[in-house]
C-alpha cells in the first residue's frame, strides 16, 4: 500500500471505490467509481499552475474532468474534493514524494519474421508437392503462422545488401564472414536467374495471403529499396490496396522525390519506419557507418513530409547516441517530428559491444538535459530500464519485445527491492559484466530515485 492509499483510501472508501491515481505532467489524476459505479476523475495540482479549477485550497487546486461532470452522481465529486482538501498537508507531502510508475502496457504480439533466404529454401522444399511457387509460398506462410501462434504483423525481410554499417546492427558483421558471403552469392544468383521471391511470384502469393488474413505486412530488410526488382515489388504492393503496409529500412532512397512519390502513392501504406541516430550529420554518419547518410535521410524525410506520408522515427540508445541526444530532440521539436527511443539490446552476433552500452546514469542525464523538448518529442522509450529515465518521462516506458536472437535482459541486485521491477525490462545481458550496477537505482515505495 502506498502513502496515497494510506492517507486517503480509507476516508474515500466510505462512498467511492478508488481505481488509480497517477501523474499526468503537472496534474495528478484520481480515478474512482462513484456510488452508482460510474467511473469519475478528479484532478489536483499545485495552485501556482494557472488553470481553471473547481476549488482552490491553501496550496492546491482541484477540478473534475468536465466530460464526466454530467455523469456525476449527486454530489459525490464535491464530496471527494472536500476530503482531498481537508487532507491537504498529507496530500502535498505525498505529491512531493511521488515516483512515476510506468504503466505495464500489454506487450504487443511479436511479429512473424521471415527472411528472404529462409523463405526461398522452404518454398523450394515444398515445391514438389505443391506444384506451383504461389501455392508453395502460401503453404510455407501457413505453417510459419501456425508455429508462431498469434501475430498481427508479418515481416518479410529482404537481404539485399545495405549501404550502411550501423553500430547496433549485426548484419555488417555477418556479411563479411564466409557464411554471409555465401548467402550474398546465392541471392545474387537467384536475382540474376529471376528465381528470387519477387520474380518467381512467391512474394505476390505471400502478400495475397497476408491481405486475405487481414494481417499487417512489414516489408523490411537490410535495405529492400536496393532489391534489383524493386519496381516489380512496388507494382505487387500496388495491387493489394487492402493490406496494411509498413516499409522499414534506412529509407535513403526516398531522397529521390520520384521514389518518394512512388511509395506515397501506395494505396495501403500506413507508415515508413526508419532510424535517425543524431541531428548532427557527422555523428549520425559515424553511428550508421556511411558518409553522407544524414544528408540523404533528411532530404528523404522532407520529401515524405511534403507528400504527407506518415514516418515513424526511432533512435537506438547506444552510448554514442547519448552525446547528441539533447540536440537531436531540440531539432526534432523544431521540425514537429517525434521519435521512439529504443534500448540497445545487442544481437548475439555483434560479439563484445560493452563499449557501446549506454550507462544508465548517462542515459538519465541525457534525457534530463532534453526536458522540456523530450516530453513532446519522445513517443515512447522501449525496453529502457525505468531507473534510466527521469521520473517525469516514466509513463512513456514500454517493455522490450523479446526475440530469439537477442541476448536476454537481466536484473541486478538493486532490482530485488525495486517496486517497478515487474514493469521494467532490465538491462541487456552483458551490462552487469561490463558496467556492474552502474546507474541502477531501486525505486522504493513513497521515495524517489
Ligand atoms: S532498479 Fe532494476 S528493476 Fe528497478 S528500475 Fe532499475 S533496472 Fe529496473
Amino acid at each position: 500500500m502506498n502513502e496515497f492509499d494510506a492517507v486517503l483510501q480509507n476516508c474515500l472508501s466510505e462512498r467511492v471505490r478508488v481505481e488509480s491515481v497517477r501523474r499526468e505532467n503537472e496534474l495528478f489524476v484520481l480515478r474512482f467509481h462513484d456510488d452508482a459505479d460510474v467511473l469519475q476523475c478528479v484532478e489536483f495540482w499545485d495552485k501556482s499552475l494557472e488553470r481553471k479549477s473547481f476549488r482552490i485550497s491553501r496550496r492546491l487546486a482541484f477540478a473534475y474532468r468536465p466530460n464526466l461532470a454530467s455523469r456525476a452522481h449527486e454530489d459525490v465529486i464535491p464530496w471527494v474534493i472536500g476530503v482531498l482538501d481537508r487532507k491537504e498537508e498529507r496530500l502535498v507531502a505525498w505529491m512531493a514524494a511521488y515516483v512515476e510508475t510506468p504503466s505495464v502496457r500489454p506487450v504487443s504480439r511479436p511479429p512473424l519474421f521471415l527472411r528472404e533466404t529462409w523463405l526461398g529454401v522452404r518454398i523450394l522444399r515444398v515445391l514438389p508437392r505443391s506444384r506451383s511457387v504461389a501455392r508453395a509460398a502460401q503453404i510455407v506462410l501457413n505453417e510459419a503462422l501456425e508455429q508462431a501462434g498469434q501475430t498481427d504483423d508479418v515481416q518479410i525481410y529482404f537481404e539485399t545488401r545495405c549501404a550502411q554499417s550501423c553500430e547496433f546492427c549485426e548484419e555488417p558483421r555477418i556479411r563479411d564472414k564466409l557464411s554471409g558471403r555465401t548467402v550474398t552469392r546465392l541471392l545474387t544468383l537467384q536475382h540474376e536467374l529471376t528465381l528470387d521471391l519477387v520474380s518467381s511470384g512467391a512474394f505476390e502469393a505471400l502478400v495475397a495471403a497476408i491481405a486475405a488474413r487481414d494481417l499487417r505486412l512489414t516489408v523490411t530488410g537490410h535495405d529492400w529499396t536496393g532489391h534489383p526488382h524493386v519496381e516489380r515489388l512496388l507494382r505487387i504492393l500496388e495491387r493489394y490496396p487492402g493490406v496494411r503496409l509498413r516499409l522499414q529500412g534506412p529509407s535513403l532512397a526516398f531522397d529521390s522525390l520520384e521514389m518518394a512519390r512512388r511509395v506515397a502513392a501506395l494505396p495501403a501504406l500506413e507508415a515508413i519506419v526508419t532510424t535517425l541516430q543524431s541531428s548532427d550529420p557527422a555523428e549520425h554518419d559515424a553511428m550508421v557507418g556511411a558518409r553522407g547518410a544524414h544528408a540523404r535521410l533528411v532530404r528523404a524525410l522532407e520529401n515524405l513530409e511534403l507528400l504527407k506520408v506518415r514516418v515513424q522515427l526511432s533512435l537506438v540508445l547506444t552510448r554514442r547516441a547519448l552525446r547528441s541526444l539533447p540536440a537531436t530532440l531540440r531539432y526534432l521539436k523544431e521540425r514537429a517530428w517525434t521519435i521512439e527511443l529504443s534500448a540497445f539490446v545487442p544481437d548475439q552476433a555483434l560479439g563484445d559491444v560493452s563499449d557501446k552500452l549506454a550507462p544508465l546514469d548517462e542515459l538519465r542525464r541525457a534525457i534530463e538535459a532534453s526536458i522540456p523538448e523530450a516530453r513532446d518529442t519522445i513517443r515512447s522509450l522501449v525496453g529502457v530500464p525505468v531507473c534510466g529515465v527521469p521520473e517525469i518521462m516514466r509513463g512513456k516506458v514500454a517493455l522490450v519485445l523479446r526475440t530469439d536472437k537477442r541476448a536476454a535482459t537481466q536484473f541486478g541486485t538493486e532490482c530485488a527491492d525495486c517496486r517497478v521491477r515487474l514493469a521494467c525490462s532490465g538491462v541487456p545481458a552483458g551490462y552487469l559484466r561490463a558496467l556492474g550496477t552502474r546507474g541502477m537505482v531501486a525505486l522504493r515505495v513513497g521515495g524517489s530515485t
